[in-house]
């Protein structure tokens, strides 16, 4: 079903592009020395090229080039084997050079396509139009002091991706969808640590509206979202603004515009008149960067498997249905959990554990996988006593219940509580008897024909075992004693 936007005048298509910034992973700064952590005191990370001291070269960072050409794979993207660094002129306090370096006429990496995952089980192809590196900026901090302003340095200079989508997307589901496919691909690859909060992973949203089929609308561009829900949220606000606009007769001005979040709304930060002219040329400290067909068939060689690709393993060899698949894959960290916790068990039902158990109880506690007070093989061992019958699944439960507040393995709590199933005929008889003895008169209905209080005796047996007796022993004792 396509995303309308209802209007006075009838529906309205929604057209989005979205570029986003990541943040690479890597030990230093694209075109210096300084570390790159996150957390440092102010200025701390800062090298005289970050600070633009006069004389000052830069010295391209191989480790981030790697990780860019890593990233367009990951893209299925086209990996330009020429590119150069232009600069981005403009002043502001918290770019000391005066200009940023970024690519734009010949970037990195060109055309691509990824396909998200949509709520209802369904699949899009989303283009990707290009991924160029640069700088990203300083930081102004005012907060400091009540009447100036303070500028910190760390960030300056470190090496961001900016990804660019075609406006292949057309629902504020296909745009959260989209930058949770991209941070998933990113995080897999180790190449950005996507974590919206921390702002190593911001999204600028473009967004129009159409009448369906009818030309592109004029885009306003929302900067710098910093989380997912923030994205659906401003672009449901953005384009009922448009087409409040458009239906009172009015025009959309191409502007650059913010969402506030605590008011839910998108205001105007600069329009297309005011915006900046920023004289790109080719950086003349930085020759044009040349890779060989062969350094980057190396790193193709290299690359682990994707999302999309362990998914369809998953599905295909393990037997897991599209559902458990799909959330096992979502996340790097889930699927190496779920990896090492299956190791050469049952994968469905070590799927079941990891999702209905696992994530369900972390999720009540608000624990991270990372976190988890169960290791991968701690819930193996315990799926191992469930596959040798030595507890049901359902003691399985408490057992893992007790796991979870106590870290205590599986085996132990097993001993210790003796818990092991009772598998052995002749007690099972015993307290059959017993449970037949106790409801004489329930034993002469169901002989008369009441067939349905099996399921009654079924339930004391088992009580009257502690939880321990083998459902299936006690099901085929029942029939036979019964009879
Ligand atoms: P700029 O560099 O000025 O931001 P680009 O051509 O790089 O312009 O486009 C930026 C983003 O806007 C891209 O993601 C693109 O898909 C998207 N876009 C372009 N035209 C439209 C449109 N009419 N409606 C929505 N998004 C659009
Ligand atoms: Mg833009």
């Amino acid at each position: 079903m396509a995303y309308r936007v209802k209007g006075q005048t009838g529906d309205w298509e929604l057209v989005m592009g979205l570029e986003i910034h990541a943040q690479v992973i890597s030990d230093s700064k694209l075109f210096s020395g300084a570390a790159t952590g996150f957390g440092a005191a102010p200025n701390d990370h800062v090298s005289l090229v970050d600070a633009a001291m006069p004389g000052m070269l830069p010295v391209l960072n191989e480790a981030v080039v790697r990780q860019a050409v890593r990233t367009g794979l990951g893209l299925n993207a086209e990996i330009n084997l020429t590119s150069v660094f232009e600069r981005k002129n403009y002043f502001y306090p918290d770019l000391p050079q005066g200009y940023q370096i970024s690519q734009f006429a010949h970037p990195i990496v060109g055309k691509g396509k990824i396909k998200i995952d949509l709520p209802d089980g369904s699949s899009k192809e989303i283009g990707i139009t290009r991924l160029h590196l640069e700088q990203d900026a300083g930081k102004s901090l005012h907060d400091q002091h009540p009447q100036k302003t303070f500028v910190d340095l760390n960030r300056s200079g470190v090496a961001l991706m900016e990804i660019v989508s075609e406006p292949d997307l057309s629902a504020p589901e296909e745009a959260a969808a989209y930058v949770k496919k991209i941070r998933s691909i990113l995080r897999y690859l180790g190449t950005c640590d996507g974590n919206m909060e921390e702002g190593n992973l911001r999204a600028d949203v473009n967004v129009s509206v159409r009448k369906p089929g009818g030309p592109l609308g004029t885009r306003c561009e929302i900067k710098n979202v910093n989380s997912v829900r923030f994205i659906t949220q401003a672009i449901e606000y953005e384009a009922a603004r448009q087409v409040e606009i458009l239906e009172g007769g009015g025009v959309i001005s191409q502007e650059t515009r913010l969402y506030d979040a605590a008011k839910g709304e998108t205001r105007s930060l600069r329009s297309k008149e005011e915006a900046h002219d920023y004289r790109y040329f080719p950086d003349p400290d930085l020759l044009p960067l040349t890779l060989s067909h062969e350094y980057v068939e190396n790193i193709r060689r290299d690359l682990i498997e994707l999302p999309d690709a362990k998914r369809a393993r998953y599905q295909d060899v393990l037997g897991l249905s599209v559902y458990d698949a799909g959330v096992l894959t979502a996340e790097k960290e889930r699927a190496d959990y779920f990896e090492a916790a299956c190791h050469d068990r049952d994968p469905v039902l070590t799927a079941t554990w990891v999702i209905n158990e696992l994530l369900g109880a972390l999720n009540k506690k608000g624990v991270e996988l990372d976190q988890s007070p169960v290791a991968p093989a701690a819930l193996g061992e315990l799926i191992d006593l469930i596959s040798d019958q030595t507890i049901s699944g359902k003691i399985a439960k408490d057992v893992f219940a007790e796991m979870l507040e106590s870290g205590k393995g599986a085996k132990a709590i097993v001993a210790e509580k003796g818990l092991q199933q009772i598998t052995d005929p002749a007690l099972i008889e015993k307290i059959i008897a017993e449970v037949m003895a106790a409801n004489a008169d329930k034993v002469a209905e169901y002989r008369s024909g009441k067939d349905k209080l099996f399921g009654f005796f079924v339930g004391q047996v088992l009580k009257a075992s502690g939880g321990k007796a083998n459902p299936d022993l006690v099901n085929q004792i029942l029939k036979e004693r019964l009879a």
